[in-house]
């Protein structure tokens, strides 16, 4: 997937006026926000859960290669082979040889971002290899040749009426309108090819490191077909999915569901671990588990390393006043909203995306539900720093920040500075004491107008008080 983050504010405007993408934005407050916070209240030591999901997550990261080599003897010794992908052309690389050596034809996929990353399934069509996303939104953006806006609600920019029309289309069938019908009509179509597949392709949420398993949560079946129908299963993850054991796998499951969509756990749970064996009628002859670094291995030690314990749940976009204004398409790749404004930069590159560590307003709402407390603002922040350092930044903008750098280190001329802008302020403010336009601050008056200042510093009127 081509990185497009250069785009955003054109296409953040875009989506501000588009009335069809707003009314399905607008389903992010009942569906995710009120649905979380309904399952918080439910669990009653949520804080306590939330530390040790933040230890377990933090822990890992400290010893990573132990417990990534951990999980590799333990996958290995159950008859699954571990790949190692430095970046995302060795995992199309890998699938594409997995795939020629197996005569593989067609392929199913159940959700994987580690594969949208990669922008899989391009690489495979074209090796002429069939590819059929079986859960249900992916497979409605492959009909719409679309990119997911949502890390766990793929579709979630699409009304109802657009799925019909798509399907109605596409299936070349009556139009359907419901819900129920819509499924059962995607389900005909896909059951086939879960029959007919030579490879499943599935993501991993959780690598567990003292099984070799790979844990999926998943509220489709596809999910369970795609990873043991066909003969060849390969899951694709990142570096950073590792845990140690089983229990510190269940833990982080307690606090996913209900972070994403405020279930108490999803309707499937799956533990894959090793090859189907000889008294075993269900499982793959082959199990594949492509370990992706892309960037992340890069992260450790630095500022930005607590940005790997994300267990992308997607409550900090669910909860982002911009991700919920604009929508996910605006952010220019796989991963949108706060996360995303971190994620895209350090695997992009910085001057890629130079528009994302800015698509915040900095109100702290995606730190305060992330179920494993990484600072998101901090990180933010941090980019913007390093975006300024490297002269990355517009030549006003940094000119700026340097003159307001240079009062802030001289209080005397910050203190005459301050009350000249505050005086000249003020009678720009008029009568109305209201400025309909600011020099450099555009964005803002654009929309509103900005309250004039009262005159005089805070200082002068802190000196000016009457004593009590
Ligand atoms: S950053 Fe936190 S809230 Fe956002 S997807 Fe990752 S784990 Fe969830």
């Amino acid at each position: 997937m081509q990185v497009t983050a250069l785009r955003f504010k054109r296409k953040a405007k875009q989506n501000l006026r588009n009335a069809r993408l707003q009314s399905a934005l607008s389903k992010i407050q009942v569906r995710f926000v009120q649905a979380r916070a309904d399952a918080i209240a439910d669990l009653d030591d949520f804080e306590a859960v939330r530390q040790r999901a933040t230890a377990i997550r933090e822990g890992v990261l400290a010893n990573l290669d132990a417990w990534l080599e951990r999980f590799e003897q333990e996958a290995t010794r159950r008859g699954a082979v571990v790949h190692w992908a430095e970046t995302a052309a060795d995992v199309n690389r890998i699938v594409i040889e997995i795939a020629q050596a197996n005569q593989v034809k067609k392929a199913i996929k159940s959700k994987s971002m580690v594969s949208e990353e990669c922008a899989l399934n391009d690489a495979l069509e074209a090796a002429g290899v069939q590819v059929v996303e079986t859960d249900l939104g992916e497979y409605i953006l492959q009909l719409a040749h679309e990119a997911p806006s949502h890390i766990v609600a793929p579709v979630l920019h699409k009304t109802k009426d657009e799925v019909s029309d798509l399907f109605a289309k596409k299936h070349d069938l009556p139009r359907k309108t419901g819900i129920a019908e819509l499924c059962r009509e995607a389900r005909d179509i896909l059951r086939p090819h879960f029959v007919s597949a030579d490879m499943g392709i599935s993501g991993g949420n959780f690598l567990i490191a003292e099984t070799g398993s790979v844990l999926l949560v998943t509220n489709e079946g596809n999910g369970r077909m795609t990873t043991t129908l066909p003969r060849v299963h390969v899951a694709i993850t990142g570096i950073e999915k590792v845990v140690p054991t089983l229990e510190d796998a269940t833990t982080l499951v307690r606090i996913l569901p209900r972070s994403a969509t405020g279930q108490d756990i999803t309707n499937y749970v799956s533990v894959l671990t090793g090859v189907k064996r000889a008294d075993e009628s269900d499982g793959p002859e082959q199990f594949h588990i492509i370990l992706l670094d892309n960037g992340r291995s890069a992260m450790l030690g630095t500022e930005l390393q607590s940005m790997l314990r994300c267990i992308r749940c997607g409550a900090c976009m669910n909860h982002c006043p911009v991700y919920q204004s604009v929508g996910g398409h605006a952010y220019g790749w796989v991963y949108p909203g706060p996360m995303g404004s971190i994620l895209t930069p350090l695997y992009a590159g910085l001057a890629n995306t130079l528009p994302l560590p800015n698509a915040s307003t900095l109100c702290g709402a995606c730190a305060e539900v992330c179920p494993v407390s990484i600072p998101l603002p901090d990180l933010l922040r941090e980019l913007r720093h390093r975006q300024s350092t490297q002269d990355l930044r517009p030549w006003r903008e940094r000119l700026g920040l340097r003159v307001w750098m240079w009062l802030a280190l001289r209080p005397l001329w910050f203190a005459r500075a301050t009350a000249l802008a505050s005086r000249v302020g003020h009678r720009l403010g008029g009568a109305k004491h209201r400025l309909r336009w600011l020099p450099g601050a555009g964005g803002w008056t654009h929309g509103r107008d900005l309250p004039a200042p009262a005159g005089k510093t805070f200082r002068a009127l802190y000196r000016a008080r009457k004593p009590r």
